[in-house]
């Protein structure tokens, strides 16, 4: 029961991953993706030579069925700083802003969570490790979605990540944080990893499919 794809979060060459905007979309039609957010690492800097470059890429690329996004990974900056660089992202034409949260296999600065969700600027936190019950509450509150990763090491919270953000109320979805076309996943794939991550037989529909279509929506690309 393959069914179509969506991921919020991929990185490409213009940060650390190795393969070009375009070339990860076109490998996204092959496996069936519905949408590809590109999310490139920003660290502070200002986000306007990245974004116009992702912008270009998106215009090259067209559609071709396949809905593309472009925006920002936030990523390992002083929590009190995030919002801002969120803010400056969004003005430099990023259509979707994450946070790279704190995985449990990184020395991300404690406390990005709930800066991230509390800034009212951000639409999805990755990886968030050992989210906590009141940051699960506050996502739901500030209708930040959380997410289950499909990498190696920052999946290793997605257990917990799960039963905390269905006994708030928060959303969820599963995203591949490709570095490379080689790390995009299958819908059947990103299923397992729903199931995996202890969400239940009933609401992986609403994880892989229905929760994607609601943010895209959101972000006026539906
Ligand atoms: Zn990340
Ligand atoms: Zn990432």
């Amino acid at each position: 029961m393959e069914g179509e794809r969506y991921d919020f979060h991929s990185h490409t060459l213009l940060t650390d991953g190795s393969a070009m905007p375009i070339d990860m979309w076109h490998h996204a039609v092959l496996l069936g993706h519905r949408a590809l957010a590109i999310t490139d690492h920003l660290y502070g800097e200002d986000p306007r030579p990245m974004m116009t470059r992702l912008l270009a890429d998106q215009e090259a690329f067209g559609s071709g069925g396949l809905t593309t996004l472009v925006g920002v990974e936030v990523s390992m900056l002083r929590p009190d700083r995030i919002a801002a660089a969120a803010k400056a992202a969004r003005k430099a034409g990023a259509q979707i802003v994450i946070v790279h949260g704190e995985t449990p296999v990184e020395p991300v600065p404690p406390g990005t969570n709930r800066a991230a969700i509390e800034s009212n600027e951000v639409d999805l936190l990755a990886h968030p490790g050992l989210l906590s019950e009141p940051e699960a509450e506050l996502a739901r509150a500030h209708d930040v979605i959380l997410e289950l990763s499909s990498r190696r090491g920052h999946g290793l919270g997605n257990g917990i990540v799960a039963v905390r953000a269905l006994a708030a109320g928060a959303q969820l979805v599963v995203d591949s944080d490709a570095h490379s076309a080689h790390d995009l996943i299958r819908q059947e794939f990103a299923r397992k990893v729903a199931l995996g991550a202890g969400v239940p037989v009933s609401q992986v529909e609403r994880v892989i499919t229905e929760t994607p279509q609601k943010l895209l929506k959101r972000l006026g690309r539906a």
